[in-house]
């Protein structure tokens, strides 16, 4: 079945010719609008289309799909229905809104409650996550953590380049772009001190990442192969695994991390689909050693996406700390989901997967302030003469991705998050 949209497609919406949301993305999300209910959307340019509205309205008839998939407050009864259905919504919807297609464009009072400008709607949490692993796939920043707190010379232990290293985190507390996120407390120990000690992290970072999100549920001893595994991941967001790095160093022992990455995650809010990725598939980098056969792969798994991420201090302009590309993923995603399921261990609708945090080769595409500062010993020097070893109260963090490629940009908009000082 196609899984792209012609990219000389146009919609007869308004799309600005640096939107991430061209006719050919149709990424899924939740919004609320006022005085109506959380339910399904999707958006081209800065138009947020409602999927239950349009649905009421006979758009998507024939599909075989219920309109009241679209009128619940999460996308997993929606992304649960599987990947081929989803599909052939996303090319109806394609078609609903080309330029030569006069069906709604022509119809009398055709906007009201289908249309929705963006800057009047909610965006809210996309899925109900169910589980949540992050995994730890960049060789670079593998790299950049191991010289700085182990071994220069024995930077990656024995078993990172033989599997995809990862732990299970905590679901209850990703939450959308736009959530302020409170510093933590907790325990620190300085290396002089002889105790811990108990207060306001000093040390919060980001890390940037990009999490992808499952779409089928397996039984408890069944195992994803390489191969099966994108019929399994829906699509793709940004992801802010914000962490404390202070509360990590003393907690992580022997059991990794804990209350230094649970303190609040931050997706970006419009799931953007594989098939909407598909032209920007390209190979990883090679695996040495050679991998053992269950995660072996055909064909190209990395994707070209481009990730930036800005410090906006309280009322001042924002600045960009890093440019990095998901290209540069050691581990991709078949394998991460392939890995995660040897064992048995099931999966279910609206999971997600952090790639861990996507450093590049050069200082300026380091993915955290712990490498982009050196731990503290490179501070960044921000335009209204302060500096960052990590980030500060009333500091939002950005971070936006695209993809682009001859003329054709399909991009998953922002994830923003201000960090507050801490609750009293
Ligand atoms: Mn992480």
């Amino acid at each position: 079945m196609k899984k792209v949209i012609g990219a000389d497609r146009g919609s007869w919406i308004r799309v600005e010719r640096e939107s991430d949301f061209p006719v050919q993305n149709v990424p899924f999300g939740i919004f609320s609008s006022e005085g109506r209910s959380a339910r399904a959307a999707t958006r081209i340019g800065d138009t947020v289309i409602d999927l239950h509205a349009l649905a009421m309205a006979g758009l998507l008839d024939g599909l075989g799909i219920n309109p009241s998939v679209f009128s619940h407050d999460t996308l997993n009864p929606l992304i649960g229905l599987g990947k081929a259905l989803c599909r052939e919504l996303r090319c109806r919807i394609a078609e609903i809104f080309d330029q030569d297609n006069p069906v709604l464009r022509d119809l009398p009072g055709k906007h009201a409650g289908i249309l929705f400008p963006v800057r009047e709607v909610k965006m809210l949490m996309p899925v109900q996550v169910g589980d949540y692993t992050d995994f730890y796939s960049s060789i670079e920043h593998a790299t950049n953590v191991g010289i700085m707190f182990r071994d220069p010379a024995n930077a990656l232990l024995p078993n990172w380049k033989h599997l995809p290293v990862g732990y299970h985190g905590r679901s209850s507390s990703i939450v959308v772009s736009g959530t302020d996120i409170h510093r933590p407390k907790g325990q620190t120990k300085a290396d002089t001190a002889e105790f811990p000690e108990f207060g306001p992290s000093r040390q919060v970072d980001f890390e940037l990442e990009m999490a992808f999100i499952t779409c089928r549920k397996t039984d408890l001893g069944q195992s994803v192969s390489t191969a099966e595994a994108e019929d399994h991941i829906f699509g793709m967001v940004i992801f802010n695994d914000l962490s404390a790095r202070d509360i990590q160093k003393w907690e992580y022992v022997p059991l990794g991390p804990f209350l230094a990455k649970n303190f609040g995650s931050v997706i970006s809010p419009w799931i953007v689909t594989l098939d909407a990725l598909e032209p920007f598939r390209m190979p990883g980098p090679p695996q040495d050693p050679p991998v053992l056969p269950y995660l072996q792969f055909e064909g190209d798994h990395n994707f070209d996406i481009r990730l930036d991420v800005f410090i906006q201090p309280d009322g001042q302009p924002e600045q960009r700390v890093c440019h990095s590309n998901y290209k540069y993923m050691y581990w991709n995603l078949v394998q991460q989901l392939a890995h995660q399921t040897v064992n048995g261990c099931n999966i279910n609708p609206g999971d997600m997967y952090g790639s861990g945090t996507i450093s590049g080769p050069t200082p300026d595409s380091f993915g955290s302030m712990l490498e982009i500062a050196w731990k503290g010993t490179r501070p960044v020097k921000m335009a209204d003469g302060t500096e960052r070893k990590f980030i500060n109260d009333n500091d939002s963090i950005i971070m936006r991705g695209y993809c682009i490629k001859e003329g054709l940009r399909i991009g998953f908009g922002e994830v923003r998050t201000r960090i507050l000082k801490e609750r009293e």
